[in-house]
């Protein structure tokens, strides 16, 4: 718990301010083009878990980094040409490109959910911009304002909802009610993830060519795709006290064990672990365990996650 939550104003000084709280790991409101966003730095899963409690968000979504430049994002992604295309039409600006990551990426596991994708946008309100550009940094940045709750557009609306929770606001006044940004997946053939403020058409007629379409328009709130997206190969067993058979042990707290998401029994601490160590049992080959997770704060989201994981697949 953060007892104040700074107010700071959106000039050089303040944002310098801002980048430096983002450097220590805390988190920073700020406007964008859409909504304040919640910002942390995307590569540390400790600022990551805080996003997510600072939130109350319930379950694990993959966020969108928010970097400065096309070539910051380059560090992170398979940049591509139709990547390019879209950003010269379109950034800085409400597009989200989604791409395979790049090897020695740095990006925290809690960001991507575990994918080997990741969501990157350059936005084009000056103070976000500002902010990327001192900080120097990908940002995670969903909007900032408890999970369930309306998306802020000003600074009042932020304090009012994680007031207390988070290091600073950047206040820079209301934000045009904008939509969010729309989200195109470069990964595979060009499809729409989420309608948003760049209209289809516009996208189209860049890449001269048709977007496939995401029935559901979010590819990720989809059960059936989760489950593939987010399971391990192995066969999970929850609330697992002890190994059995060939199981290898994901423990939490002082267990014996073969990885420990938190042995302190931190739940925020072992959000930050989760992916990674899902994958890295994964390599094993053989089926997992996992010990049983507070169900409080960040552990009902680790919960969610693990269910999914353990839920019967679909063949
Ligand atoms: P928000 O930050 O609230 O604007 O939401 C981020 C959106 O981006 C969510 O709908 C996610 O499902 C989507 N998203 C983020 N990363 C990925 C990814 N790697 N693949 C597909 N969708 C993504
Ligand atoms: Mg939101």
């Amino acid at each position: 718990m953060i007892p104040t939550t700074l107010d700071l104003t959106a000039d050089p000084q303040g944002i310098a301010r801002a980048a430096d709280l983002l450097r220590q790991g805390l988190l920073v409101a700020f406007a964008t083009e859409t909504v304040y966003g919640l910002g942390g730095d995307a590569r540390s899963g400790s600022a990551v878990a805080a996003i997510y409690e600072a939130k109350g968000r319930p379950s694990f979504n993959p966020l969108i980094a928010h970097v400065a430049s096309v070539q910051a994002a380059q560090r992170f992604v398979q940049w591509s040409d139709q990547a390019q295309m879209l950003a010269d039409a379109f950034w800085p600006g409400p597009l989200t490109l989604v791409l395979p990551l790049r090897e020695g990426n740095g990006i925290s596991t809690l960001v991507t959910a575990g994918l080997d994708t990741l969501a990157v946008r350059v936005p084009a309100h000056h103070t976000a911009r500002a902010l990327l550009a001192e900080f120097d940094g990908p940002v995670a940045a969903p909007s900032a304002n408890p999970s369930g709750q309306i998306s802020p557009t000003n600074a009042e609306h932020v304090r009012a909802g994680l007031g207390g929770r988070i290091a600073a606001i950047l206040d820079d006044g209301p934000c045009g009610v904008g939509l969010e940004s729309t989200i195109v997946g470069l990964a595979e053939e060009p499809t729409l993830l989420r309608p948003g403020g760049v209209a289809l058409e516009q996208i189209e007629a860049v890449l001269n060519a048709r977007l496939h379409l995401h029935q559901s328009g979010d590819l990720l709130t989809a059960p059936g795709q989760l489950q593939s997206h987010y399971a391990p190969d192995a066969p999970v067993r929850l609330n697992a006290r002890t190994r059995q058979g060939d199981e290898v042990l994901l423990g939490f707290g002082p267990v014996e064990c073969d990885l420990n998401l938190s042995a302190k029994g931190d739940v925020t601490e072992a959000a930050s672990n989760l992916f990674a160590a899902l994958h890295k049992l994964n390599e094993s080959g053989r089926p997992i365990a996992v010990s049983p997770i507070p169900n409080t704060n960040l552990g009902a989201a680790i919960n969610d996650r693990l269910c999914r994981a353990a839920a019967p697949r679909d063949s």
